[in-house]
């Protein structure tokens, strides 16, 4: 049994099952049956779309039990983790809507008869899930690989299985066919690792750390898995002197500190043209000063405590060590005096590009600033970086901004914003930030193989 504790206290809030590789392999082989048995990959387009349709229905109509689920979990501010339920609804529309427009086509060929190609499922497919995101994450993997037929066993964090298995249970009353989307909660190296090495499990789509994403890569060459990943990052947030200060500066704090850091798109370094540099500074760590962290259940509070003590000590090792190779922290840093593991949010400078600070993703709130003079310069700081998932660019010179954008080695970026994620669009990295997209009409084609037919004229 694995005890879920709340990180605003630390309490225990529920206690789950840890599952075995026994257990993966009974869900496995069940989602393999049921995939072979044909009963959902059959399925009309139709019956599929209203099953995903459903599911959006019943996660708005328990919308407010899963953001409390999600909040007390992850230790989420309660008004954003209602943001996130309504995009993991907003994920199921998306792909219900989707089912019957993702068609194949016919090929003009050079032999006598008719080119066909057929979009048709891989068959199991592992999710795999980091604590950050749990339902939102989750949603971007089982709802495209739903609706193109497949079947989905997912492995939810260790420490934030609730909000997987309560989606289960919805898909179950939303009538999607029993074991055709299974959860298995319990330890990555214990069900993760089965689920991942399983025979019959013919695809992996793993969010998490670049390090455990290595080896799950590793792991799915034998048996030549379909792999998609979604790594870590350490996104560059680049404003030049002619950016419009006032709304980039509230913008570009955000894309750092919403969920206290731990977010994969978060612009964690701030590239900052020097003519602006201290003034941006300045505004930033008034802002930075001004960050209400708090009761994750209360409806004012920003910024809740980090996920566990032991990751709060990790990201405490970091001011550590960017303080010793001589960065110089301006604010932030410190505990709250509370049970929880809160880390108040905390603002480098004098800090140089091949800093451990400036380099490594902390997947926390804590900022480096970085000065520059000339755009190149800027794209050659931004691209100084193993990552390349997300990023910002702020100027009010189209051009420029265009220049930049074909520069940066990036899977996306925003001008004059901080969003990484449109469920219309591909959202994914480039380097190491992983392989493959989620999101948009992309998804569909990651959940899915071509079969190529040639019918003669006879
Ligand atoms: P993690 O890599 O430690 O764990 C992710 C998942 O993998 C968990 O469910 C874990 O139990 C499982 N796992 C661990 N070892 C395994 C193994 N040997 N085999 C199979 N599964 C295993 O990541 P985390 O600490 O949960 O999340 C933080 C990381 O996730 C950060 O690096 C962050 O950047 C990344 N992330 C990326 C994206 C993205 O879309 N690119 C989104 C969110 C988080
Ligand atoms: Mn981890």
């Amino acid at each position: 049994m694995t005890r879920v504790l709340n990180p605003v206290d630390n309490r225990v809030i529920e206690t789950v099952p840890e599952s075995t590789p026994e257990d993966v392999d009974r869900a496995v082989t069940r989602a393999q049956t049921v995939f072979s048995d044909g009963t959902w990959r059959k399925a009309t387009v139709r019956d599929r779309r209203d099953v995903l349709r459903r599911m959006a229905d019943l996660i708005r109509r328990d919308q407010e039990r899963l953001a409390r689920i999600e909040s007390a979990n992850a230790g989420k501010p309660i008004t954003a983790a209602r943001g996130e339920i309504g995009a993991v609804a907003a994920t199921f529309d998306f792909y219900a809507g989707a089912v019957d427009k993702f068609w194949g086509e016919t090929i003009p060929g050079n032999a006598r008869g008719t080119l066909l190609t057929f979009h048709e499922p891989i068959g199991v497919c592992a999710a795999i899930v980091p604590w950050n995101f749990p339902m939102l994450i989750l949603g971007w993997k089982v709802a495209p690989a739903l609706a193109m037929g497949n079947s989905v066993v997912a492995k939810p964090a260790e420490v934030t299985p609730l909000s997987a298995m309560a989606l289960a249970d919805l898909a179950l009353e939303a009538g999607l066919p029993e074991g055709v989307f299974t959860v298995t909660p319990g330890k990555g190296s214990f069900a993760g690792d089965a689920l991942v090495r399983h025979p019959l499990v013919r695809k992996v789509s793993f969010t998490g750390s670049t390090e455990i994403g290595t080896r799950v890569m590793q792991d799915a060459a034998a048996g030549i898995k379909r792999v998609s990943l979604e790594l870590g990052g350490k996104s560059a947030n680049i404003v030049f002197a002619d950016a419009d200060l006032e709304s980039c500066v509230g913008s570009s704090l955000w894309s750092v500190y919403d969920n206290a850091g731990q977010d994969c798109c978060a612009r964690s370094r701030m590239i900052v043209e020097r003519r602006v540099f201290d003034e941006f500074t300045e505004r930033f760590v008034e802002m930075t000063r001004g960050v209400r962290l708090g009761d994750t259940a209360a409806e004012e509070t920003e910024m809740g405590p980090l996920i566990t003590p032991s990751h709060r000590d990790r990201v405490e090792g970091y001011l550590e060590v960017a303080t010793s190779e001589g960065a110089r922290r301006v604010c932030g840093g410190d505990r709250l005096d509370s049970p929880g593991n809160f880390l108040t949010p905390a603002v480098f400078v004098d800090v140089e590009p091949g800093m451990r600070i400036a380099q490594e993703e902390v997947f926390g709130p804590v900022v480096a600033m970085i000065p520059f003079d000339t755009e190149e310069e800027a794209i050659r700081l931004a691209n100084d970086s193993i990552y390349g998932l997300s990023g910002s660019i702020w100027t009010r010179d189209i051009g420029r901004a265009l220049r930049v954008v074909r520069g940066v080695e990036t899977g996306m970026l925003s001008v004059n914003s901080s969003s990484s994620v449109h469920i219309e669009a591909p959202f994914g990295g480039v380097k190491q930030s992983g392989t493959g997209r989620e999101q948009g009409m992309e998804a569909l084609r990651h959940y899915s193989e071509y079969k190529t037919v040639f019918i003669a004229e006879t």
